[in-house]
């Protein structure tokens, strides 16, 4: 009989993960550090003991639990985090499937040629920015940056951190090198709707899409609404808005189908009815696979940027928030997780990973994989987002058998 997971105990773990932090709309709220994210986490720490491994948080947070003895470890993982009124599987199944795996193969006795690693991420979903955790652990986090990382209600990462008898600003010493990971696998919903369309129950990542997220603020001038003719006016919010129109069509005509423009938040300053918008903050995110294409786009808003604010009589500042390169995903682990797809036997596709992941993070120092499980309607980011037990199983059996894979007979 084949290698497989204990699907009944891996759906507990997800039931219970699921009701940590769970809203009325039935979705979760746990934004890193959180009440509800630090519920879960400690509930993590109880699975992983309960399980028979050793746990470990470092100085980032970072969740950890080890299986076998030194050396290069093959890495699996994603976050407990969840947006506000996400999903019951947007990483949470990473690191619960991940678990179930190290173990099911320590209760088989499963002879190891290298050791296994289960990892949980700090804030992958962004309260903090994203991805503090694999940004730490990869060395990309430097002490210059965390005073100033905060979240969208100017609460610092320090304070928050501080009052759960974390220190931020220790975070850079989660740092590992690179040398000690072999490998780092990720099991994820798709987030999109590919698989289900093309009825296709395993993805196979090729790349993840880069990310470039930029502040923007339009600087103009407060006046009365009534006194002030609308051509003597200096109207931040008119900046935004030509940008934020515009910026949409400079994407759907100059990039690819895979090319992304997001502008998710917008702040009013002073926010008054009566008086004309005197600064305005957005953010505008673009999304691309192709590394070229992302920095064209990125280059060509900025001119657009500066071309508005003139136009409406404005001067706008801009600041970036996040700049992640589009990431190509490790032959090594691909071929690890193709081979694992056949054994099973199951039909699978490649793809690209439209969605930020901590896989990309890692996969800058060290080779990285991700595998896809469907999502119904493409819907995540949402209490609407769902995965059928029976693709939640193939899809944990197929990341069992690409780990044993690579940890087992990975050759050298
Ligand atoms: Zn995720």
């Amino acid at each position: 009989m084949k290698l497989h997971i204990d699907f009944p105990r891996l759906r507990r773990d997800l039931t219970e993960l699921g009701a940590i932090g769970r809203t009325a709309e039935g979705g979760v709220s746990r934004p890193s550090f959180s009440e509800a994210d630090m519920r879960a986490r400690r509930w993590l720490l109880d699975r992983i003991a309960a399980a028979g491994l050793a746990a470990r948080v470092d100085a980032a947070g970072n969740i950890f639990a080890r299986l076998g003895g030194d050396g290069p470890a093959v890495m699996v993982g994603s976050h407990l985090d969840t947006v506000p009124n996400g999903g019951t599987l947007d990483g949470a199944l990473g690191v619960l499937a991940g678990l179930e795996c190290l173990r099911r193969i320590r209760e088989l006795g499963l002879p190891l040629r290298h050791p296994l690693e289960l990892v949980a991420f700090t804030d992958e979903e962004g309260r903090f920015g994203g991805f503090f955790g694999s940004y730490a652990l990869t060395g990309a986090l430097t002490p210059g940056d965390i005073p100033g990382i905060k979240d969208t209600q100017g609460e610092r990462i320090v304070d928050v951190m501080a009052r759960h008898g974390l220190d931020a600003m220790q975070a850079p010493s989660a740092r590992r090198d690179p040398a000690e990971i072999r490998a780092y696998v990720e099991l994820h919903i798709e987030q999109g709707p590919v698989l289900e369309a093309n009825r296709v129950p395993i993805g196979l990542v090729e790349a993840i899409v880069g990310i470039h997220r930029i502040g923007v603020t339009f600087h103009g001038r407060a006046d009365h609404a009534g006194t002030t003719p609308i051509p003597d006016r200096k109207d931040a919010l008119l900046g935004a808005a030509d940008l934020i129109r515009r910026g949409r069509d400079l994407v759907l005509a100059e990039g690819t189908p895979a090319s992304r423009l997001t502008v998710g938040v917008v702040q009013v300053k002073p926010g008054v009815a009566n008086i004309v918008p005197a600064e305005v903050f957005l953010t505008y995110e673009l999304r691309e696979v192709s590394a070229e294409m992302l920095r064209e786009l990125a280059a060509e808003s900025r001119a657009l940027i500066a071309e508005v604010a003139e136009a409406a009589g404005l001067t706008a500042s801009v600041e970036t928030i996040l700049d992640i390169p589009p990431v190509p995903l490790a032959d090594a682990v691909k071929d690890a997780i193709l081979a694992a797809t056949k054994e099973l036997g199951c039909a699978y596709m490649r793809l690209s990973a439209m969605a930020g992941h901590d896989a990309q993070v890692i996969g800058r120092v060290a080779p990285a994989g991700m595998i896809f499980v469907s999502s119904k309607d493409g819907r995540s980011h949402s209490p609407l987002e769902f995965t059928a037990d029976d693709e939640i199983e193939r899809g944990a059996n197929v990341l069992l058998l690409t780990l044993h894979r690579l940890a087992a007979d990975g050759g050298s």
